[in-house]
């Protein structure tokens, strides 16, 4: 039996980060992936549509793990191996029904002019929520990069009370709170502002009207503005292939159409993995296994492997509302409809939706089991920002449907399309697609006549691609205040460190949650590399350094 020091279930951004980075400190490690290629939700497919057309199936746009530790200490070598970024001043906007847009660019003095733009005064309404949030950076960043449940994360829950005292800690987490509806509204006068930040909240697996939404819509705003929308150059396969590359020049495996059946436990430590079709893979020093809570305590270990307590926890963990994509190839660029045409040519992200209020309607019907009327389209442009995506001259929308019932459709919000026994037939799928579609061509002119390809992706056809995305849930859990933060996946094992002693949990369904920013992953490898007690405490004795 091959024996590695660490054996790594799956090959998502989390797992494949974990594994570089132990694989820099000398630890052995082997990947195991059930799916054909490596990458998970990053897969990037070139003549997808059609020749020439490179296109990310899934994820795209990397802010998160470009603003992430794990590229800030891998970085440098993850570009002398091909990963290459490029980015873009103009980063998002939402186009909004009676052709008006409002952007989010890269400068503040950009953004409190159009702040103002809509409503004067917003202007340095913007600019003073920026800077408060800025004064606390470090915190609100340090909660999404922190194992709350640790030593850590009690240093960071000083450092807030000893910054702010007992009362302005209750009242900062009091705002935390808040929903981005409410905080929206309390901070700007426009309906526009509203409306270009609200749909970032879908982003974060939530709703505008969620507890923590206002939270997460300043931590992504602030973001977007000191960030941009950086994508790798030729798409996320570049990052895969970086990753892959420093584990197996340190010696590491990377195996593929290799499904991971059961993590082997023996007395209550995890000792590797047995693989569907009998291998096995022994780990004398972690698993580290990047799934869902539902497939780790429910199927790859045995019922008495884990606490009935954890186990009934697992089983009772929700998925969040599903997902669609939608790829076109386009034989022209996008003739945006408005006065703001060609700066919207020119987005990375354009969100197209009535506003907060459309948001909020299409979360809603979407949460009662129904297709949304009006769903919010995010309507993504690689090429606006990596211009190799297509052949020269011709162009890539990479649509993404973020409000869809999790699990069976119970029905048509808009009274249109019959939804049959609500599963995702391919009937629905692009009755649905046509219907999306039919809508961002009121925003973008050419739309119908320039279409040379479209490929749809149903929440079915997503689950298909990565069993992670259960019922296509693209965030592998429901992001609501009761499954995030210091309770994902769940009170009963929350964190990544799990009652099989050696068994680590990471991926999207884990603290941090989802998005690429490989935060489980890397917390579990420096914690996995950190030296012992021993060393650290013999390290801070004096004449030591
Ligand atoms: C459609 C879509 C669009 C998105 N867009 C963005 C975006 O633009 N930017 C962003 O930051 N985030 C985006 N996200 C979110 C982000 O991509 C994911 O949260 C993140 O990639 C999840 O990483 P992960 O480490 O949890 O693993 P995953 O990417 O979920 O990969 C898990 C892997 O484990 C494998 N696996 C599971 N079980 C087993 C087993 N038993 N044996 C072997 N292998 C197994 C699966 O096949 C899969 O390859 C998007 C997600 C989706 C689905």
């Amino acid at each position: 039996m091959a024996t590695f020091d660490a054996v790594l279930v799956g090959s998502g951004i989390n797992t494949l980060t974990a594994a570089a980075l132990l694989a820099r400190d000398g630890w052995s490690v082997c990947v195991v992936e059930r799916s054909d290629r490596l990458g998970g939700a990053i897969r990037t497919e070139a003549d997808y549509t059609l020749p020439g057309f490179t296109h990310e199936v899934l994820s795209s746009w990397h802010p998160l793990f470009q603003g992430s530790a794990a590229y800030a200490e891998l970085g440098d070598e993850l570009h002398r191996r091909g990963l290459e970024y490029v980015n873009t001043e103009l980063p998002t906007a939402t186009a909004f029904p009676d052709g008006a847009a409002m952007f989010l660019q890269t400068s503040l003095e950009a953004n409190v002019a159009e702040f103002d733009r809509f409503a004067e005064g917003d202007g340095a309404a913007w600019q003073r929520q920026f800077e408060e949030f800025m004064a606390n950076a470090d915190v609100s960043f340090g909660v999404l990069g922190t194992e709350l449940w640790s030593s850590a994360g009690l240093g960071l829950g000083r450092r807030m009370l000893r910054r702010f005292g007992r009362r302005g800690l209750l009242d900062f987490a009091g705002h935390a709170l808040a929903t981005c509806r409410d905080w929206t509204n309390a901070t700007f006068r426009s309906e526009q502002a509203h409306g270009l930040l609200a749909p970032w909240v879908l982003h974060t697996g939530l709703g505008p009207d969620n507890a923590v939404s206002g939270f997460m819509t300043q931590v992504i705003a602030c973001a977007v503005q000191l960030g941009g929308m950086p994508v790798p150059v030729g798409g996320g396969v570049t990052l895969v292939d970086a990753l892959g590359g420093i584990v197996t020049d340190a010696g590491g495996e990377l195996r593929t159409d290799a499904e991971v059946e059961r993590i082997t436990v023996s007395g209550g430590r995890a000792t590797g993995v047995a693989l569907a079709g009998g291998e096995s893979i022994g780990a004398t020093r972690a698993v580290v296994a990047g799934v869902t809570p539902t497939q780790l305590y429910g199927a790859l270990l045995r019922p008495g492997d884990a606490p009935p307590d954890v186990r009934a926890a697992a089983e009772a963990y929700r998925y969040g509302r599903a997902g669609m994509q939608i790829h076109i190839a386009m034989d022209a660029p996008p003739r945006w409809k408005g006065p703001d045409a060609e700066r919207l040519s020119h987005t990375a992200i354009v969100h197209v939706t009535p506003g907060l209020d459309g948001v909020s309607r299409a979360v809603n019907e979407a949460e009662r089991g129904l297709l949304p009327a009006e769903a919010t389209i995010v309507a993504g442009q690689p090429c606006a920002v990596d211009a190799s995506r297509a052949p020269e001259g011709k162009w890539i929308v990479w649509i993404q449907l973020q409000e869809l019932p999790a699990g069976r459709v119970k029905g048509d919000a808009a009274g249109e399309l019959d939804v049959g026994d609500g599963t995702w037939t391919e009937e629905l799928r692009e009755a649905y697609a046509d219907r999306v579609v039919a809508r961002l061509g009121e925003s973008i002119e050419n739309l119908g006549e320039a279409t040379l390809k479209r490929v749809a992706l149903s929440p079915a056809d997503l689950e298909r691609l990565n069993c992670n995305l259960v019922a296509g849930d693209i965030y592998a859990g429901s992001c609501a205040l009761d499954q995030n933060l210091l309770w994902r996946p769940f009170a009963a094992a929350p964190g990544h460190r799990t009652t099989v002693e050696g068994l680590w949990h990471v991926g999207a369904s884990t603290h941090p949650g989802p998005g690429l920013g490989a935060g489980s992953g890397y917390l579990v490898a420096k914690e996995l590399t950190k030296p012992a007690m021993s060393r650290r405490v013999l390290a801070k004795l004096p004449g030591r350094s």
